[in-house]
């Protein structure tokens, strides 16, 4: 039988694994960070009713450069994000790993290299590795927050081509402060003075969710610094795959060089225009979503867990002597969390207040099971 081995792959793919959160059909899923309210029926049959005119011109190639839907989630940021952006400032692709790929193909590629703090989100590696980018692993502080002096001399001696920042940080929740964000694009252009500068991705894909405002306002006067944004998270529509980025327009024109023609779909467009008409029932679940995850974080330490402070939709919790035995205890008792890899410690999704009841309820019997 022939294996992907056998099949003339980059070598640099040889032996390695996909992307692959397990999709196990369990009672309660709280894995992967999907918001666990589904749509609103008002805007379901909304979307129905946009999807259909768009079907109407389905002979045609959608708008190439999805200008109306681009003009929305510049309102939409205007509106919740602490700056006046325009449609030249904003970019949409399918999902905001799009848009990281079309950065790292922009920015990255052979040759060039992106730094990131771990632990933190998968993809950035992932992505860099498929565009050819070399991945450096920086170093964060215990409590996971990213050790500033630590980042600062591992760009001075790497000088990356692109810095990947994650606020709130997944998997372990942690805000990052907007000094920590300038000190890096400080310490990253100086490093690459000799060339035209590095560019600086704040991948904000839970920004909807955290207590701290978001970093939106440091893209200006700053044409390397980047802001990626979701519709996965805060607006429940993982399944739509919509992620956008808010820069200087600069960035918005470069990264044209590396899109696919008319990458963006006439019911991508519709539905995503549907969804930003709802825009404040959907924040509204963020909301009840944000009480939640405070409300994890608080009985989980009432229950003796150790909890990492979040600012996402998700909470970090252990610690547990094997975290991968402990991720399999809570899927006996028919709940299914993540093990992200890091030491010890697991995440939670916040999900609806049953879920997250059984949730608490399953990590009370292990617990007593463990110290029994
Ligand atoms: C979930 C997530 C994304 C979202 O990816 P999409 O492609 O937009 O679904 C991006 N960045 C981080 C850190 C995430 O956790």
């Amino acid at each position: 039988m022939t294996g992907i081995d056998d099949l003339p792959i980059r070598d640099e793919l040889r032996g390695k694994s996909p992307y692959g959160a397990p999709q196990l059909d369990v009672p309660v899923r709280l894995n992967t960070n999907e918001n666990p309210y589904p749509l609103p029926e008002p805007l379901v049959a909304r979307i129905a009713e946009r999807v259909a005119e768009a079907a109407r011109d389905l002979n045609r190639y959608p708008d190439r450069d999805a200008v109306e839907l681009r003009t929305e989630l510049a309102r939409y940021l205007s509106r919740t994000a602490g700056l006046e952006v325009g449609v030249a400032q904003v970019w949409a692709a399918n999902g905001s790993n799009e848009v990281l790929q079309q950065l790292l193909q922009t920015f990255g590629g052979p040759g060039r290299t992106a730094i990131g703090f771990e632990p933190s989100y998968s993809m950035h590696a992932l992505i860099s590795r498929g565009t050819g980018t070399g991945w450096i692993s920086g170093p964060r502080n215990a409590d996971f927050t990213i050790d500033v002096e630590a980042a600062r001399k591992a760009i001075a001696e790497h000088r990356p081509d692109v810095v990947f920042i994650t606020s709130p940080n997944n998997p372990t929740g942690t805000a990052v402060a907007a000094e920590t964000v300038l000190a890096l694009h400080d310490a990253a252009q100086a490093a690459r003075s000799d060339a035209a500068g590095a560019l600086v991705v704040v991948d904000e894909a839970y920004g909807e969710f955290s207590h701290r405002p978001s970093l939106l306002p440091l893209i200006e006067g700053r044409p390397r610094l980047v802001l990626s944004r979701t519709m996965s998270k805060a607006f429940g529509a993982a399944g739509l795959r919509l992620g956008y980025l808010a820069a200087d327009p600069a960035v918005v024109d470069a990264v044209q060089l590396v899109r696919l023609p008319y990458h963006l779909s006439a019911v991508t467009q519709a539905t995503a225009l549907a969804a930003l008409e709802h825009t404040d029932t959907l924040l509204g679940y963020v909301e009840a979503l944000k009480a939640e995850r405070d409300r994890l974080v608080s009985e989980l330490r009432t229950i003796g867990c150790e909890v990492t402070d979040s600012d996402a939709n998700f909470v970090q919790f252990g610690r547990f002597e094997d975290a991968h035995a402990a991720w399999q205890g809570l899927l006996d008792r028919g709940v299914l969390v993540r093990d992200n890899g890091v030491p010890g410690r697991l995440r939670v999704t916040a999900g609806t207040p049953a879920e997250n009841d059984a949730f608490l309820d399953a990590v009370r019997e292990l617990m007593k099971e463990k110290s029994a």
